[in-house]
């Protein structure tokens, strides 16, 4: 980011006016649907704090000076929470709305935890470039993001220590880059999303995501489509950490997945994936790309297949206006955070497309964190199957609730899940005098 366009930012961060992002706009949207008055609703889509720093961080014999944003959007249902996204096009609005997702998120899942976010500018091919290294080295980007991150929990350890905002893994950082949080702050609670193993860690968080948004896609095809998941074909984007346990589970669930995309590569089976193989094939190859028991699918081809449910669970903002209208999946369940654009989801509304929102879809991580965090304080860990029951259970209630406010007031259930995390903040927000 150039000095100007920083100083831009945050001229426009103090001056509180917000770009119109999504959850801008939706919150807006349902605020007024509510009632709720403009100065209100305009306090509930202000982030309460938001902290720019400089770390200079010693790697390999140089130091590096890295640039980012602690977002803490609202804390008035919990302690802030959320990832620290390691990327090299991080900036502080795309971390303010991280952590404002977070808060609708809590919310509408009814966690008891706020929305924070971290964003921390790791450019990886300026890396490279500085410490004159070719050709990629996974070893040293793991070294370059591990010592961002030891300096980043040194510099913030009293806000995690306080539990003031509890930090998980987001893009770029993992249960690695967690345990070095830990190390600083000897304290189980400060952080989740610990590997096996490290103290306070919960069996089953890895799966969580993948595994609640399965459950909600199942719902959704059987409750809005009337297609049960026996009978349904699915087709996803991405096959990381959330895409690979959604793949297996919707398998398990009788779904035929018959498209699945990555960064490298693409596979196609109208009969469906043989997932287990693919997984197989995965860990060799790392792509599921050149896959034996399908044909090459590029990215354009799978967001065009013709499927009961489309999930995208890679990046951002892929279902954008151009995109939507030649869709023809019958109904879209947003596994990755705000894979929808606003003029996409303006498409997909016109043309009837039902969609489950990300803050519901995805929500199975953060109910994973809330018992890592709660079991991290009673030293009681719960079973795997355990915490797979309570994300379903949480997801499912909602899910419940959301469906039955969609129906009453004839809206969307993306709308009528916001309105209900609204209502929730809203309600505490002003029993806690914050408004
Ligand atoms: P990941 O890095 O483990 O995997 C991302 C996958 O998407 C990889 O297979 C990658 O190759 C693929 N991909 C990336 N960009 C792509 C593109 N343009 N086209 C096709 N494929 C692409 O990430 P993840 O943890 O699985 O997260 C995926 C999404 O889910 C992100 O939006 C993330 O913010 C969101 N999310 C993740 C979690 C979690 O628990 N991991 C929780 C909530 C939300």
């Amino acid at each position: 980011m150039s000095e100007i366009q920083f100083h831009t930012e945050m001229e426009t961060l103090l001056q509180n006016e917000e770009p119109e992002t999504r959850s801008v706009w939706l919150m807006h949207e349902a605020g007024y649907r509510l009632g709720m008055p403009h100065d209100e609703i305009h306090e509930m889509v202000a982030p309460q704090q938001v902290n720019i720093f400089r770390i200079p961080c010693k790697i390999l014999g140089k130091v590096v000076n890295f640039w980012g944003c602690l977002a803490l959007h609202n804390s008035a249902r919990g302690p802030f929470k959320g990832g620290i996204r390691l990327a090299g096009d991080v900036t502080i609005w795309e971390t303010t709305e991280l952590a404002r997702l977070m808060t609708l998120k809590c919310a509408v899942c009814d966690v008891e935890f706020g929305g924070g976010k971290t964003g921390i500018r790791v450019d990886m091919p300026a890396m490279y470039e500085l410490f004159r290294r070719t050709p990629r080295d996974l070893e040293f980007e793991k070294i370059i993001t591990i010592d961002a991150v030891e300096y980043y929990a040194q510099h913030f350890r009293d806000v995690f220590s306080s539990h003031l905002y509890i930090p998980a893994p987001d893009m770029g950082s993992g249960p690695d880059e967690m345990a070095f949080i830990y190390n600083e702050t000897q304290d189980p609670a400060s952080v989740t999303g610990k590997g096996d193993g490290v103290h306070g860690w919960l069996p089953g968080r890895k799966e969580s995501t993948g595994i609640g948004c399965s459950y909600l896609a199942c719902r959704t095809m059987q409750e809005v489509l009337g297609t049960a998941p026996e009978d349904a074909t699915v087709a996803i984007q991405g096959f990381g950490n959330v895409g690979r346990p959604l793949a297996s589970d919707l398998q398990q669930r009788g779904a035929k997945v018959v498209g699945i995309v990555d960064l490298y590569g693409g596979t196609y089976n109208p009969e469906g994936l043989d997932i287990d193989g693919l997984l197989e094939h995965f860990e060799q190859q790392a792509t599921v790309g050149g896959f034996a028991g399908g044909e090459p699918l590029d990215n354009d081809r799978l967001l065009r297949l013709d499927v009961d449910c489309l999930i995208p669970a890679a990046a951002g903002d892929v279902i954008t206006g151009e995109i939507a209208p030649q869709l023809q999946a019958r109904c879209v369940v947003e596994a990755a955070n705000m894979p929808t654009t606003i003029d996409g989801m303006k498409v997909l509304r016109e043309r009837g497309i039902p969609v489950a929102p990300d803050i519901l879809a995805n929500a199975g991580g953060v109910i994973a964190s809330m018992l890592e965090y709660s079991s991290s304080l009673s030293a009681i860990k719960p079973a795997q199957d355990d915490v797979y029951d309570i994300i379903r259970q949480k997801i499912g209630d909602n899910f419940d609730l959301a469906m039955a406010r969609a129906s009453s007031e004839d809206i969307g259930l993306v709308e009528s899940a916001i309105e209900l995390a609204m209502e929730r903040v809203y309600g505490v927000m002003k029993g806690r005098r914050m408004l």
